[in-house]
């Protein structure tokens, strides 16, 4: 019995199953964060690297920690769960405070504003979030604007795993509208002459790194960091790197 246990041990071990994302034995101590790197200017794939606001505000938290940062791509509705059970010890993914998922994770304090917004082809009659009622909206599916979206009057909401899914769709008519972050939003208008972005938010919001409801330590160590880097302007820094005023 003993015997099979060890063996299955270290069959374990082997395959990395019974790894969890920061033992905090051994030399470096691993930073494992979970995103989705398709959401520019916070994270996107550039060769063969992540880059992007989030990125980079995680590796200036990684140092000031002692800790390796290590970036884990994945779908954006799986980064919750990542986190809840310990597969990444950070979640970085322009994610957004609220509620519901504060009764999954905790919050550190915000590093940054955000807003979903309203994408429309630029032949639109949508002018304001409430000419939505009746429309038929892309959204990425567990996004905030997934969530909020689902408040708006007699709306057919349109499901995508990626945002680029429901900008295709909206170019293409099959979708009237999509709710979508605002600097997200502006790359994808950079990118197609036929979108705009309605001016009027559809809501304000802030974004925070999720860490796992037992992980106070970390979560403390997180929060004294950001306030350091705040202090110091090296957020802002990184933000206007990324994002030019108008
Ligand atoms: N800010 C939005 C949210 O938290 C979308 C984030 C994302 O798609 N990466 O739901």
């Amino acid at each position: 019995m003993k015997r099979t246990i060890s063996v299955v041990l270290v069959l374990c071990l082997a395959m990395g199953l019974c790894a969890c994302a920061s033992s905090g034995s051994g030399s470096s101590k691993k930073l494992v964060m979970a995103t989705n790197a398709a959401f520019p200017p916070y994270e996107s794939v550039e060769g063969n690297e992540i880059v992007g606001i989030d990125a980079d505000i995680a590796k200036l938290i990684a140092d000031d920690l002692g800790m390796e940062l290590v970036i884990e791509d994945m779908a954006f509705d799986s980064i919750i769960a990542a986190v809840q059970t310990g597969k990444a010890d950070i979640a970085m993914a322009g994610l957004t405070i609220t509620e519901d998922r504060k009764q999954n994770i905790n919050f550190s304090d915000p590093y940054t504003e955000a807003a979903q917004v309203i994408l429309v082809k630029t032949t639109s009659s949508v002018q304001t979030p409430d000419d939505l009622e009746g429309l038929s909206i892309g959204v990425q599916i567990g996004t905030t604007g997934d969530i909020y979206a689902a408040d708006i009057a007699g709306a057919t909401i349109e499901r995508y795993s990626k945002y680029f899914e429901a900008v295709n769709a909206l170019l293409q008519d099959k979708i009237d509208a999509v709710i979508v972050d605002r600097e997200p939003a502006k790359v994808f208008e950079s990118e197609n002459p036929d979108l705009k972005i309605i001016d009027d938010e559809f809501t304000v919001e802030e974004y925070a790194i999720g860490v796992a409801k037992e992980n106070t330590e970390l979560l403390d160590n997180i929060n004294a960091s950001l306030k350091k880097l705040k202090e110091s302007g090296k957020i802002d820094e990184i933000i206007g790197k990324y994002i030019k005023a108008e």
